[in-house]
């Protein structure tokens, strides 16, 4: 894995990733941690559907993914999950409209830099299935699916795919 060429502290190609989570150069010792990052995702159930978002980014561009993203510095899981569905779906959640529901580890491949990420999953039930997208950039359409219709090869990250099928489908 060579996605950094050079050490950013001394400009050698002697830098190593020998363990897939530090980055060592073997000239003047510099060490970088490719630590994993947190993300949340929020799974909005109504009646016997569930709510997928479609990527309309890559990485996994077109396939089902769920509303959420990754975890600011400062902010609870909670606090991102609200902020999250603010920016993507326009509605107003506070912290305790979310059910924990487990975690899962997950790969990001963003700009050649694979990101590994530690994904928190809540789940929000709804009133109502009338629901909108905010973030046309990022998500194509929503889409309601009833349980027993899920199909987890649509659903493009590997955690997801993997809660959704542990937990949701039928
Ligand atoms: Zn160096």
């Amino acid at each position: 894995m060579t996605f950094f060429k050079f050490c950013p502290s001394c400009g050698s190609t002697h830098f190593t990733f020998p363990d897939n989570r530090r980055f060592l150069c073997d000239d003047c010792g510099f060490t970088y941690y490719h630590n994993i990052a947190a993300a949340v995702a929020i799974i909005f159930t109504f009646e016997d559907k569930v709510l997928f978002t479609v990527r309309n980014v890559d990485p996994d561009k077109g396939k089902w993914d769920l509303p959420g993203g990754f975890i600011d510095p400062d902010e609870t899981a909670e606090e991102a999950a609200c902020r999250e569905i603010k920016e993507e779906l326009g509605m107003n959640l506070k912290p305790s409209d979310l059910k924990y529901i487990t975690t899962s580890p997950n790969n990001y491949l963003y700009k050649n830099v694979p990101y590994r990420t530690m994904d928190i999953f809540y789940e929000c039930s709804l009133a109502s299935d009338v629901i909108q997208v905010a973030a046309e950039d990022e998500i194509q359409e929503l889409i309601w699916v009833k349980r027993a219709a899920i199909d987890l090869n649509q659903i493009g990250f590997v955690s997801i795919r993997k809660v959704i099928g542990t937990y949701y489908s039928v």
